[in-house]
Order: structure tokens, then sequence, then C-alpha cells
């Protein structure tokens, strides 16, 4: 083991205030700066106490080293290594989009509808394109007794979910599928968080460093939402459930696929921001004799 190199004359005021003139935003520079000492992002505080503090060269120049990637557009997350969704601390790289708070108002809907009369307590629930396995794992966290499968294309993806499914103990089933090519079975919930950006986007430039793959869909966005809604009846209960998230635009195109198709109880549900983020329906049950589906 090499001898620690001996301290410089930085102090941890002096690194933040370098950090900000590159352009960090304060908490980027403050979260990445507790990352270089090995410290917890909660601990914001210490920071503050510790201004005057000389950093060790080895942090100095690490510290270094992430500010100038977080000012060239990579994510905080991939650069700390974890992104906190639905109170869940999960692991991310870039192998794997990051969880968006956006996303909590899926998990939310989703939760809302497990919680439903006549959704049974232990109900099979799909998520396509689970990425980290946030959806599904903040599922089975808040509701354990549900069965939760979660399909990704990616073997990458499959593996980062399945890291954060052990590290939090929450079982599972993961499937590498694309869409529903390998999934079989019936489903109450389906829940997906697809790829619905277009492939011109002008947005996509700031999105670089996080998979294609998990981001576009077509010229419009709207291809895999598209062979999800047309796909998903065959996977679901009668009275089941699918819920999508897509694009701040997209909400009125989705809810018209999902009638087309012929589900029920077609509605979107708002983002934080107040956009409509989510839409889903109900697939009739043939029996009760309700729903639009029309023959063929
Ligand atoms: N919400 C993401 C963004 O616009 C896109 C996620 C997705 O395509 N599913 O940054």
């Amino acid at each position: 083991m090499s001898e620690p190199l001996p301290p410089t004359t930085l102090t941890c005021a002096q690194a933040l205030t370098a950090a900000r003139a590159l352009g960090l935003e304060r908490l980027d520079a403050q979260l990445l700066l507790l990352h270089a000492l090995g410290k917890p992002g909660a601990d914001r505080a210490w920071l503050l106490t510790h201004d005057t503090m000389p950093l060790p060269q080895e942090t100095a120049r690490w510290f270094q080293e992430l500010n100038l990637r977080r000012a060239a557009g990579e994510p905080l997350a991939y650069l700390v290594g974890s992104k906190e969704f639905f109170g869940l601390e999960l692991q991310v790289d870039g192998r794997v989009l990051v969880p968006r708070p956006d996303t909590e108002t899926l998990v939310e809907w989703a939760l809302q509808q497990l919680a439903q009369a006549g959704m049974p307590a232990s109900a099979r629930v799909l998520d396509l394109g689970t990425g980290s396995g946030a959806i599904a794992l903040a599922l089975k966290k808040s509701r354990p007794v549900i069965d939760v499968t979660a399909v990704d294309a990616s073997s990458d993806a499959l593996a980062v979910a399945a890291a954060n499914a052990r590290q939090h103990q929450l079982p599972v089933h993961f499937l590498q599928s694309n869409w529903f090519e390998n999934v079989s079975g019936l489903f109450n919930l389906i829940v997906s968080n697809p790829p619905y950006v277009a492939d011109a986007d002008p947005h996509l430039p700031a999105l670089r460093h996080e998979p294609l793959q998990a981001l576009t869909a077509g010229k419009d966005g709207l291809s895999d939402l598209r062979q999800i809604i047309d796909q998903a009846p065959t996977y679901l209960q009668p009275q089941g459930w699918l819920l999508l998230e897509h694009g701040y635009d997209q909400a009125r195109a989705v809810r018209e696929l999902l009638e087309q198709r012929g589900f029920a109880e077609v509605q979107s549900r708002a983002d934080l921001a107040g956009i409509p983020r989510c839409s889903g329906g109900r697939w009739p049950d043939p029996a009760a004799g309700t729903g639009s589906q029309t023959a063929g």
C-alpha cells in the first residue's frame, strides 16, 4: 500500500468555489465533494463545519475529475453511482436510464390500483423495460405480497436491476425479453416507462450519457408505446390495468391508442410539474359486458 499523499492547501470551501466556477450547481458540487471524501450525500452539514479543512491530494484530484465530467453533462447519479427513487437508494450506471422523479407518478398510480376493490392482494404485476428496477422494486417494497415480474431487453440493465433487488432484499422475477416476447401468463397490472423520445428530439444531446435504446422510440416517440398497447391485452386479466409513462406532449395520443385498442376508463395522471405524464386504462371483462371493445 502506498502512503497517502500529503494534504493540499486547497480547503473544502475553496474546492467548492472552484467547482462553481466550472459551472456546477452548488448542490451537485457538494454531493460530488462528499463522494470524493467517501461520505454519504446526507452529510452536507459536515461540509458546512469543515470549510477550512485542507483536502488530501488524492481527494482534490478526484473531485476535480468528477467536476469536469459533471460539467461535460454526465448525470450526477452516474458519478456518485446511485439515485434515490421512491425512498429506495438504487445503484445506477451508464447501463441504465437514471430514474426520474416524474416516474414516481406512475408508481403512486399503480399502488392506488393495487389497493382497489377487486384487485387480489397477491396481484401479478409486470414491469416492462425495468432498467434499474426502479418501478418494480418500488412496488414490491410498498406492497410485499404482490408477485412482480420485471423484464428488459438489455441483459446489462437486468444485471443492474437484479443487483438492486438483492441489495434491498426484494424478491422480483427478472426476465430478458423484448417487451412481451418471452412473457407468459396473465397479469392484474402492467406498468411501463418505455422509451418515448422522438428520434430527432432536440433534447437528446443533453441525454447523451444515458442508453439511447432506453430513450428513443421512432419518429414520433410512440413506436414502443404503440407496440405495448397493442399486445398488452393478451397478457392482462379481465379488469386488469395497463399504466404507461409517456412524454409531456403525448397524453392525448396515448389515450387515443388505448381507446382504439378497446381499453375502458382511459385516463391520464399529472407529474409533479402538473404535466400529464402517465396514461392508462382497464381491460374490460367481456363477461361483464362493459367497455367499448369492438369485435376483431
Ligand atoms: N423522462 C425521460 C426524459 O425525457 C425519458 C424517459 C423515457 O424515454 N422513458 O428525460
